[in-house]
């Protein structure tokens, strides 16, 4: 059965029914998910999850649907937890693991809100789904749609990587590249949503879509046999999927589901688009919105819809907020690569470098249990990469040609 009970403003704890909104009709202030938790604690055993799909819906009951609202199913989740004892050893911790997301459908963690909010917009009746995206998203979306014979518009700034925009394009979306910053493009798309009436994903259905990411923190405490990490890392674009982390956590310990106690959340971000981060260190009640220069284009979000949640989430944690230039960017990537055989894209490159900085600051302990969220997968962004990894050689097919490169080779 379903849980939810309806929306929650976080600033004036206004309550109100379930509605493709996301900002409260008193203070405009931003909407939350709010469930009969008593009902929850009282029927739900995490165990019966183990006999569910092996996907993220075998949490459903914990997402914000209807009992007879159809559910978008790409098989998105239950991605590997894998131990890292190599990239441990390198940052100098005892107990690293990946959670990695980059493995998904459309290969990155968005897979995860956008099937709450696609199965939430058609619940709603909607027939168009959209978004501003960054990059992910915008695959996301248009392979949602595709699923749910929607049409589908997306909407992202026009020097994305080709990549990704060849990732979107190929579910037959129609694709807007915007001449302008995501900042630009997700202002845009607020004004085309008020006209349009379309189901945006992460604006008038923000707070569904968003609830999606809980998911990772419930997968991550199942495949530690019901445990929590001591330290999580998160990567911080708008600020929702670190948020929602936390927010899985604390269910799941109120809930009686794993042992109390508290996990550390820190953040990471590019240092060319580090809002939260630079908020963090500078002591700063608020986050202040910067101009994104950064590779990490997923992240670059330089004014978070949800900074100043994922701020307060990482101090209340005992957490720390990290940034990361752009070489360390590359560095992480070819680290991860190097010692786990797992391909990221610049965001996962971001979760590493600031992972590696967070260790060398002593802010990670070297016997906590932390888990590294890869959020998107390295085929995305493979141009971050290429100048640095080394060339083949190019030898004529001959044992002869090899012969002399191997004697040229220094073994
Ligand atoms: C969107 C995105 C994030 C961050 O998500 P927010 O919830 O907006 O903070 C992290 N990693 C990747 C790869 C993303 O695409
Ligand atoms: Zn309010």
């Amino acid at each position: 059965m379903a849980y939810v009970l309806g929306l929650r403003c976080r600033a004036c704890g206004k309550r109100s029914a379930l509605a493709p909104v996301h900002v409260c009709a008193d203070c405009l202030g931003p909407l939350e998910l709010e469930y009969d938790y008593e009902a929850i604690a009282r029927e739900v055993r995490p165990e019966q999850f183990e006999r569910g799909p092996v996907s993220m819906w075998r949490y459903r009951a914990l997402l914000p649907l209807a009992d007879d609202a159809p559910v978008v199913d790409l098989g998105t989740g239950f991605t590997p937890l894998l131990r890292a004892d190599n990239l441990a050893r390198a940052l100098g911790l005892r107990h690293v693991y990946i959670k990695n997301d980059a493995v998904n459908p459309t290969y990155s963690f968005k897979d995860r809100v956008v099937a709450v909010a696609t199965s939430a917009a058609v619940g709603f009746g909607y027939r168009v789904l959209a978004c501003a995206s960054t990059g992910n998203l915008a695959a996301s979306v248009a392979a949602h749609a595709a699923k749910m014979d929607l049409q589908s518009y997306v909407f992202i700034p026009a020097d994305l990587e080709p990549a990704k925009v060849v990732n979107t394009a190929v579910y037959g979306t129609r694709l807007v590249a915007v001449r302008g910053s995501y900042d630009q493009v997700n202002r845009l798309c607020s004004e085309v949503g008020d006209v349009f009436g379309w189901a945006f994903v992460n604006i008038n259905l923000r707070p569904f879509y968003s609830e999606g990411s809980k998911t990772l923190a419930y997968e991550t405490a199942e495949q530690l046999g019901w445990k929590a990490p001591d330290h999580v890392v998160v990567p911080i674009a708008g600020g929702s999927v670190l948020s929602k982390i936390a927010k899985g956590l604390r269910e799941m310990r109120d809930f009686g589901w794993i042992p109390p106690g508290r996990t550390r959340v820190s953040g990471a971000q590019a240092a060319g688009c580090a809002p939260v981060s630079r908020a963090f260190h500078s002591g700063a009640e608020r986050v202040s919105p910067v101009k994104a220069n950064t590779i990490a284009k997923s992240l670059a979000i330089g004014n978070p819809a949800d900074g100043d949640l994922a701020l307060r989430t990482i101090r209340n944690s005992g957490g720390a907020a990290e940034m990361a230039t752009d070489e360390e960017i590359v560095a992480g990537i070819q680290l991860l690569a190097s010692t786990e055989g797992i391909f990221a894209e610049t965001a996962g490159g971001v979760t590493v470098a600031c992972a590696r900085r967070l260790a060398a600051a002593g802010r990670i302990d070297p016997d906590e249990t932390v888990v590294l969220y890869i959020t998107g997968n390295g085929l995305k962004t493979p141009d971050a990469v290429a100048p640095v990894v080394a060339p083949a050689r190019e030898i004529e097919p001959t044992l002869e040609a090899f012969e002399a490169t191997m004697a040229g080779a220094v073994a």
